[in-house]
């Protein structure tokens, strides 16, 4: 297959990174396979982009909505017709199974026409006020929007950002994952085709340098960004107090089993949320609590399904996990593996990195489930990102809530059971932005409000979808009229 030049966007033209310096994307399943090579920018990269969107942001704003609308449409449309090529270039660019990036594929551009609509329903308020006079808000476009975006759903995450921003009217600098360049590239032609006026939006390929440059750049009035917690942190520092920031970042997602669930459907569920994106989901589950004498044949059931994952190429035909998406992360989850066995929890299945038939060229690792994980542990505390699942003992359903909550994030929460009280209590109590009753961690309805608690987001009008989203991407006057007697 053949490898992309890829460009940034800036001022309505695909252009080189200013230093002429570009990185490499090469296809995790197959180190010899290059995806291709992309501008390496810089500070200097963003300031021209910055520059440019917010000279090209006001024809956007005053574009009218319904056209607004259409372009997002249009774009929809766009990337829908090319639905299987995106796939199979999801896969090769970034590890997920076809049947996974199809998922993708298929969810972005009903992102993108949920965002259209969006685009014709901003509205203001009004107010009473005495005599004659009328009081209204008005909602506008905030500008320039900075979008940071991680590689673990290289389309649907940014389609997330850039269509309600767009939807908006304003600006956008989009600065994806220096994993997921070509897919980011992708989004920006259907957005272009579709008639988005060129200096409306500037992609800027890179890793940390243009991402730091791009939040803490004045010009850029709303920073939405998700990826990690450390990141996030930086991300949230440079913007400084006075500008808003979107952050969605980080989980450790636990399961809690009761005694009366339904085991084999637990394991199910379980493993579903644990091994489904190779584990680089979110809200991956990453804890399993179990309530007493539940643990033994819960784990022993996860354990059996995590052997049954077949491990390959996304794109071979019977392959459900695929590899992970870079070497740090595959370094990531074998010393993770290794300090799991040196704290003294028992490695039960997997955790090995795979090789033989081509394997070596990738960064391919079997799912590991640890038993006897206690909560002190660094595999119960720190997001491992990867095909890494343990297993914590509880003795009665306060000690399951309060392990499921000894941790500093909050994105996903679970729980198994038949008993509705149970789960309900569960719902109430839990320190999460999202709770599963008898569902994986894993998969958020499109239309449904998404965003975590405690170190997993800062809640900033939550994103995806609900009545709060697009208060991100708008700022509100209150307008005073009167007539003149
Ligand atoms: P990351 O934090 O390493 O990178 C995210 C983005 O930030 C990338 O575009 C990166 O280049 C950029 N970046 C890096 N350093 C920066 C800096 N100092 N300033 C500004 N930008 C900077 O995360 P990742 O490895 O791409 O993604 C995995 C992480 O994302 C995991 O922690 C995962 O939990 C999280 N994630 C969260 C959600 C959510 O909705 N909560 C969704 C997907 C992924």
């Amino acid at each position: 297959m053949s490898a992309h030049e890829g460009r940034n966007l800036i001022g309505g033209r695909w252009v080189p990174a200013l230093s002429g310096e570009t990185f490499t994307r090469r296809n995790p399943a197959d180190v010899d396979d290059v995806v291709g090579a992309f501008p390496d920018s810089s500070a200097a990269d963003v300031d021209a982009a910055v520059a440019a969107v917010a000279g090209g942001a006001a024809e956007w704003a005053a574009t009218p909505a319904e056209t607004r609308a259409r372009v997002l449409e249009k774009a929809a449309d766009l990337l829908e017709a090319r639905a299987a090529e995106l796939a199979a270039e999801i896969v090769r660019e970034e590890g997920k199974t076809l049947a996974e990036a199809s998922v993708e594929t298929r969810r972005t551009p009903m992102n993108l026409r949920f965002h259209a609509a969006e685009a014709v329903r901003m509205s203001g308020q009004t107010y009473a006020a005495p005599g004659s006079a009328l009081v209204y808000t008005w909602r506008e476009p905030v500008g320039v929007v900075g979008a940071i975006t991680p590689w673990n759903f290289p389309l649907n995450i940014p389609s997330r950002k850039l269509g309600p921003a767009l939807a908006a009217g304003n600006g956008v600098v989009f600065k994806p994952s220096p994993l997921t360049p070509l897919t980011a590239q992708r989004l920006v032609e259907a957005l272009l085709a579709a008639g988005l006026p060129a200096r409306a939006l500037a992609l800027v390929h890179g890793g940390p340098e243009p991402g730091a440059a791009l939040a803490g750049d004045p010009r850029v009035g709303a920073v939405t960004f998700t990826g990690s917690t450390a990141t996030g942190r930086a991300v949230h520092a440079a913007a400084g107090p006075s500008r808003r920031v979107q952050l969605e970042m980080g989980g450790k997602n636990p399961v809690v089993v009761l005694p009366d669930a339904d085991l084999d459907r637990a394991a199910q569920i379980i493993a579903t949320g644990a091994f489904g994106l190779s584990g680089q989901a979110c809200t991956g589950t990453s804890r399993v609590i179990a309530l007493g004498e539940v643990y033994e044949p819960l784990l022993e059931r996860v354990a059996k399904l995590a052997g049954k994952r077949t491990v390959g190429d996304g794109r071979a035909p019977g392959v459900d996990m695929g590899p992970l998406a870079a070497d740090f992360q595959l370094a990531k989850v074998l010393d993770h593996v290794r300090i799991g066995q040196e704290e003294g929890a028992e490695l039960v299945t997997g955790g090995r990195r795979l090789t033989g038939d081509g394997l070596e060229r990738g960064f391919f690792v079997s799912p590991a489930v640890f038993a006897g994980v206690r909560p002190d542990m660094r595999l119960a505390r720190e997001e491992i990102f990867g095909p890494v699942l343990a297993f914590q003992r509880a003795a009665d359903f306060e000690e399951a809530l309060a392990l499921a909550d000894a941790t500093e994030y909050g994105l996903a929460s679970g729980i198994v059971t038949r008993d509705l009280g149970r789960a309900l209590d569960f719902a109430r109590r839990s320190r999460t932005g999202l709770v599963k009753v008898n569902q994986p961690t894993t998969g958020m309805a499109m239309n449904v409000p998404f965003g975590g608690l405690k170190e997993s987001g800062t809640q900033t009008f939550k994103e995806q979808a609900g009545p709060t989203m697009m208060l991100f991407y708008t700022q509100e006057k209150s307008v005073y009229l009167s007539a003149l007697e």
